[in-house]
């Protein structure tokens, strides 16, 4: 009898349903300014409002994202709820992170820089296999650009991070955030075209 057999034999369980959706812990990081929260507020709830700093009740908001091969990703989106402004967080907000979106504002030059600094403070604080999202937010500012796409992409691809430009003020790319995270983790592979 191979190994495998007796895996095989152990491990089968009786018909048990559908499979558990998998929860995962998504960590927003950034300066203070670059937009995390209306990001999320935009995602979750389809709202922008330049001016109420909301108040999370919870200290992570739900929503999952569907993907076209019938995955479901269910993600606990994690805002720092403005404790970035003392430069590091508390090791409890990246306990348990498999993603993390660090955002900068492409108006602001000094924001990008700073993105780095929460970047290597990941590395520390966070488990080695953690999936990382580049986002330049506040591509509808255009006249104000300091950053290009070219800056973010190059970047993300030396530190083997993914890379987006969002607007959570117009919405653009803000749900690809999520599901470009969701495809790295599930393993996603688009199917051929046609
Ligand atoms: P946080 O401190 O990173 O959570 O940033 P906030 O979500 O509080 O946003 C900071 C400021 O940037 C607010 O005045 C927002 O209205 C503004 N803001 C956020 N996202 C955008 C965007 O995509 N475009 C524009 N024009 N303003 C934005």
């Amino acid at each position: 009898t191979t190994r495998s057999d007796i895996r095989g034999v152990v491990r089968r369980e009786p018909e048990a349903g559908p499979a558990p959706v998998p929860r995962v812990k998504l960590v927003l990081l950034g300066d203070s300014g670059v937009g995390k929260s209306c990001l999320v507020l935009r995602y979750v709830r389809g709202q922008f409002d330049p001016n109420s700093k909301v108040t999370v009740g919870a200290a992570f908001m739900s929503h999952s994202v569907h993907l076209p091969d019938g995955t479901t990703v269910k993600f606990e989106i994690w805002d720092t709820a403005g404790q970035e402004r003392y430069a590091s967080l508390a090791p409890l907000y990246y306990r348990g992170a498999s993603a993390a979106a660090v955002v900068y504002d492409i108006t602001s030059k000094e924001s990008f820089q700073k993105a780095k600094h929460w970047v290597s403070e990941l590395q520390k604080n966070a488990s080695g296999d953690i999936v990382i999202i580049l986002v330049g937010n506040k591509t509808d500012l255009v006249e104000l650009r300091e950053v290009t796409p070219e800056d973010g992409q190059e970047y993300a691809s030396r530190n083997d991070m993914l890379f987006i430009e969002t607007s959570a003020k117009t919405a653009a790319n803000v749900s690809e955030i999520f599901e470009t995270v969701a495809k790295k983790l599930s393993g996603y592979q688009a199917p051929p075209a046609e």
